[in-house]
């Protein structure tokens, strides 16, 4: 099947380029080795970053001018404006963010923000107007416009709108024939279970599989030594909790960064990051958790943590390599042959990417339309499950209750 280009990976970089290359008319098959969106999309927290986090670490420089628009980027999406992927079924969990402080940092971040021309900076509250577990809270208290979305909801919607063209792929069947190191000729995959052969000639092959791109780097015959790995180590915590997103920001530190959800058993969830999972690497679960519990009862004065149950999970951020193994400023893409690989460094990033990508593997306006249909009858990929949803081993609160083990 001749194509122009094939996508290894259905995170969110690859589904949000999926839906670019097809809405701009090219033939295009995006191929999943898991389930959509395992690894990090799934295991992240949502929030669509205007840039204001990065200001107060002092790292917000040639980024800025990226991440700053795309807020508005994605509210379009997920209004279903034209020109953009449509998102009309992704689930906002908040419009907004909070933002608080045990001192004082509303006039800080504001002015840092305005000063590097974020469109969405803090709006400080008054205390009448702080909702109810943040009364307490000694610092100032801000909303930031950024929205909250759930991930599992995004890879589900768009999957949705591109089936016929996300297939499920053996990685032990995959084959690709080279004509020179980067410069992939066809793409071979079998399926035990069916006995069903595609073998697919695309023009340009591109690479968003997260983590998994040093392993298809590799069969491509191109280095590994191009991707790093961050550790983290997150926190879930369930139960009777109030719902909230946002960062208490210490200094130029995001202490802890809290999200919101609910399971499918309409329980309670919130999903911890910040500092406490990059100091959490080190950690074993039960200590990370009674830590974490000690961060937020320092930080959350007032909020109850009575009947709640806790567990972590460990998932490396999959970036583009840069010296030293700090964050990269902004997308990552590297060029060889005709194999692209890209790391979108957010999942707020993904819209740069998917553009970037998009115009570098500009195609032939293609002389017929795209016909997927000698793809009806080959597997299709599922959407990995929110991580509280398959977590098992949780543990009461306080740390040193018995583990509970939940079917
Ligand atoms: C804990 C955590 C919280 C985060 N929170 C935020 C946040 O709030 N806001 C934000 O903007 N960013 C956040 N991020 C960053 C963001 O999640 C990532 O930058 C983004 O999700 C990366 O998307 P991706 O599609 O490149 O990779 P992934 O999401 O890792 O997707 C890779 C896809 O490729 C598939 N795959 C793997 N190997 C292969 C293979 N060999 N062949 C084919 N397919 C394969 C996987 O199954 C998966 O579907 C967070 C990250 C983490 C880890």
């Amino acid at each position: 099947m001749k194509l122009d280009t094939v996508i290894f990976g259905g995170g969110v970089a690859g589904l949000w380029l999926l839906d670019v290359l097809s809405r701009r008319g090219q033939h295009v098959v995006l191929l999943e080795a898991h389930e959509l969106g395992s690894g990090q999309t799934i295991a992240s927290q949502g929030i669509l970053h205007g840039g204001l986090k990065y200001t107060l670490q002092g790292i917000l420089t040639r980024s800025a001018s990226q991440i700053r628009e795309m807020p508005n980027v994605w509210r379009k999406a997920l209004a279903g404006s034209p020109g953009l992927p449509s998102l009309k079924k992704t689930v906002v969990r908040s419009e907004f963010c909070h933002l608080w402080h045990t001192q004082s940092l509303v006039s800080r971040a504001g002015m840092l923000g305005a000063r590097v021309g974020l469109s969405v900076t803090p709006e400080k509250l008054s205390p009448q107007e702080r909702p109810e577990c943040l009364a307490n809270v000694p610092g100032g208290v801000a909303k930031l416009g950024e929205q909250v979305l759930s991930p599992f909801s995004l890879i589900t919607d768009l999957f949705e709108q591109y089936r016929d063209r996300v297939l499920k792929f053996d990685l032990n069947s995959l084959e690709f024939d080279l004509d020179s190191p980067g410069e992939v000729r066809s793409i071979r995959l079998s399926d035990e279970q069916s006995g069903g052969q595609l073998v697919l000639k695309p023009h340009h092959v591109v690479l968003t599989a997260g983590a998994g791109n040093a392993e298809l780097r590799a069969r491509a015959g191109l280095s590994t030594a191009a991707m790093q790995r961050r550790p983290l180590h997150m926190v879930l915590a369930r139960g009777d909790l109030p719902e909230l997103n946002g960062h208490c920001v210490d200094g130029s530190r995001t202490r802890v960064t809290i999200t919101s959800d609910v399971t499918s058993h309409g329980q309670h969830i919130w999903q911890i990051g910040g500092q406490v999972a990059e100091d959490g690497v080190a950690m074993e679960p039960h200590d990370l958790i009674a830590h974490v519990q000690k961060e937020v009862a320092a930080v959350l004065p007032g909020v109850s943590l009575d009947r709640t149950e806790w567990a972590t999970y460990r998932i490396d951020r999959a970036e583009g390599a840069v010296s030293g193994g700090t964050r990269p400023e902004n997308v990552q893409l590297l060029f060889a042959g005709n194999v692209t690989t890209g790391w979108p460094t957010k999942l707020v990033l993904a819209p740069v990417l998917a553009e970037e990508l998009s115009q570098a593997i500009r195609s032939q306006e293609p002389e017929f339309r795209f016909d997927p249909l000698p793809l009806a009858h080959w597997k299709r990929p599922v959407v990995a499950q929110p991580l509280w949803e398959t977590i098992t081993d949780w543990i009461g609160y306080p740390a040193s209750a018995p583990v509970r083990h939940v079917a």
